[in-house]
C-alpha cells in the first residue's frame, strides 16, 4: 500500500479508487488488521509543513485519504494526479455500513456528549447489526481509563472525533491496544447524528462544501484561510519542480 504514494507538499497521499480502498476494508475488518486511516485536507498538510513529529504520524499512517477538493487540484497541478477525492465522512459511513454488514463491534470517542449519544442511537436504529460495544465524548480528563475501556471491549473499528492533530497523537500513541482499524473523523459525528447538516448535495458537486460550512459558521473563516495559502504553496512548488 505504501508504494503508490503522491507526495503534495511533504505529505504522501495513496493513490487508489473509493472502491479499491473499501475492498481493502473489508479485508482488514475480516482479518482484525490493525489499522489507521488519516484523511488529511489543506489545513492538515500545512500545519504537517510546520510540525515534523505530525508530518511523521500522518505518513506513517495505513491509509492516507485524499479529504478535499484542494488535494486533488494539488495534485493536478503538480502533475502527480490522485484518481478521486475520498472523503472522512464518507469513509465513516463505509465503515458503518460493513460493520453492520459483519456485526463487528465498534467504539466511538470524541464530539460533545450529547452529539456522541445522538450517534450511538443512530446507530442502534439505523445499523442494528452493529456491536456497539461503547463511546465517550470527547471532554474527558483520564486519557488512561478511556484506553483502559477500549482495550476491554477489543472493537473492531475505533472512529476517534477528537479534530487534528488531537484525534491522530491520540490514535498513534494508543493504537496498538486494540486489533482495530483506527479513524480519525474529525466533526463528522456533528453530521451523522444529525446535529449538523452537510451541504446540499448540488453544492457538494460543485466542489461548494466549505462556502456552505462558512456560511453556517463564520467562525471557521480563520481557518478556511489555509487554502488559498496552500494553493499558494503548490503554485511555488509547481514553478520549482520544473
Ligand atoms: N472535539 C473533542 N474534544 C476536544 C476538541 C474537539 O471532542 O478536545 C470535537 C468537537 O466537538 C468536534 C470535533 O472534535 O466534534 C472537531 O471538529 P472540527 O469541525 O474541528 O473537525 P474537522 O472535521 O473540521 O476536522
Amino acid at each position: 500500500m505504501h508504494k503508490n504514494r503522491i507526495d503534495i507538499l511533504g505529505t504522501e497521499f495513496d493513490n487508489f479508487t473509493e472502491k479499491q480502498f473499501h475492498q481493502s476494508l473489508d479485508d482488514d475488518l475480516d482479518l482484525k488488521a490493525n489499522k489507521f486511516i488519516v484523511t488529511p485536507n489543506p489545513e492538515i498538510v500545512l500545519s504537517a509543513r510546520k510540525d515534523a513529529n505530525f508530518s511523521q504520524i500522518i505518513n506513517n499512517a495505513d491509509y492516507v485519504i485524499p479529504d478535499g477538493i484542494g488535494i486533488i487540484k494539488g495534485a493536478q497541478s503538480l502533475g502527480t494526479p490522485i484518481h478521486e477525492r475520498i472523503t472522512g465522512f464518507d469513509t465513516l459511513q463505509y465503515l458503518m455500513r460493513a460493520a453492520n454488514r459483519k456485526q463487528s463491534k465498534v467504539y466511538l470517542l470524541g464530539s460533545k456528549p450529547e452529539v456522541i449519544q445522538a450517534s450511538a442511537d443512530k446507530i442502534k436504529k439505523d445499523f442494528p447489526q452493529i456491536d456497539l460495544v461503547g463511546f465517550h465524548d470527547g471532554y474527558f480528563k483520564d486519557e488512561a481509563e478511556i484506553v483502559n475501556e477500549i482495550a476491554e471491549k477489543k472493537p473492531n473499528i475505533v472512529f476517534v472525533a477528537l479534530g487534528s492533530p488531537k484525534q491522530e497523537l491520540f490514535i498513534n500513541k494508543y493504537r496498538n491496544n486494540a486489533d482495530a482499524i483506527w479513524i480519525g473523523v474529525g466533526g463528522s459525528f456533528d453530521v451523522f447524528s444529525g446535529t449538523k447538516k452537510r451541504a446540499p448535495k448540488i453544492m457538494q458537486t460543485l466542489n461548494l462544501e466549505w462556502l456552505y460550512r462558512l456560511a453556517k459558521e463564520p467562525t471557521r473563516f480563520g481557518r478556511m484561510l489555509a487554502i488559498p495559502k496552500y494553493m499558494n504553496m503548490i503554485n511555488k512548488e509547481k514553478k520549482q519542480r520544473k
